[in-house]
């Protein structure tokens, strides 16, 4: 069947020939996908809302050669507040852009998908402060792609956090206890054990609790600083 129907969002737009758009949908029974959509750069274009970034649309495609064409669409979802503040902006777009570099295109994600969408949610109703919102995305978005920090029990003696103080290494992905994190390891982080139940809460609970997190000022800051270096490293790759 060439023809089809998905429900998809607009990582990406591109110009393409002289009057259309390439999109990059991020779409729930096909993955990522690139999409055409013919005359989407004329004034009056039909779709015009549904072919904007971040739009969360059902589209009905026709399967090419080498790409998708867009038949039709409709709006589902504009996230459209997202554009009222520029560091929520720019959040969603790294989002968009870690969706982008980590997903297999065509390769259907519904996991992934859904924790973008409810992420874009919390940022878009302003329900959450956006610094959260965005290590919520990022340390969720390595579990589901298999990235997953270890941080049950020391990498290297498995002994349980019992309230102790540990550290944490990017380049093992994992906690250790005082004494393991003696032996020559480089590029710790000191965890504290309201951060690293955060992590734990964060990367274990169902999605529909997650959002209900709360956690200070200090721990939100060492959560930053952690998904970001472990999304790094996981990009280098
Ligand atoms: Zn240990």
């Amino acid at each position: 069947m060439r023809n089809l129907k998905v429900n998809g969002i607009v990582l990406r737009e591109g110009e393409f020939g002289e009057g259309d758009k390439i999109l990059t949908v991020f779409s729930d029974t096909n993955g990522i996908i690139s999409v055409r959509a013919r005359r989407a750069k004329r004034t009056g274009y039909r779709y015009l809302a549904s072919v904007q970034p971040f739009a969360y649309s059902s589209f009905e495609l026709y399967k090419g050669r080498s790409m998708y064409s867009l038949n039709s669409a409709q709006l589902i979802e504009p996230f459209f507040n997202l554009r009222n503040d520029l560091d929520v902006l720019f959040t969603a777009g790294d989002m968009a852009r870690i969706c982008l570099t980590m997903i297999q295109q065509e390769m259907p994600e519904p996991e992934s998908l859904r924790l973008l969408l409810n992420c874009l949610h919390f940022l878009n109703t302003g329900k959450m402060d956006y610094k959260l919102v965005y290590d919520i995305f990022r340390l969720r978005m390595l579990t589901l792609q298999g990235f997953a920090p270890v941080i049950s029990s020391c990498g290297i003696c498995e002994r349980k956090p019992e309230g102790q103080d540990l550290v944490f290494s990017v380049a093992e992905k994992s906690i250790f206890c005082s004494e393991c994190a003696k032996s020559n390891m480089v590029d710790n982080v000191e965890l504290d054990y309201d951060t690293l139940a955060a992590i734990l809460y964060i990367c274990n609970s169902k999605l529909e609790k997650v959002f209900s997190v709360s956690v200070s000022d200090n721990v939100e800051q060492l959560l930053d600083y952690i998904s970001g270096m472990l999304v790094k490293s996981c990009l280098e790759k």
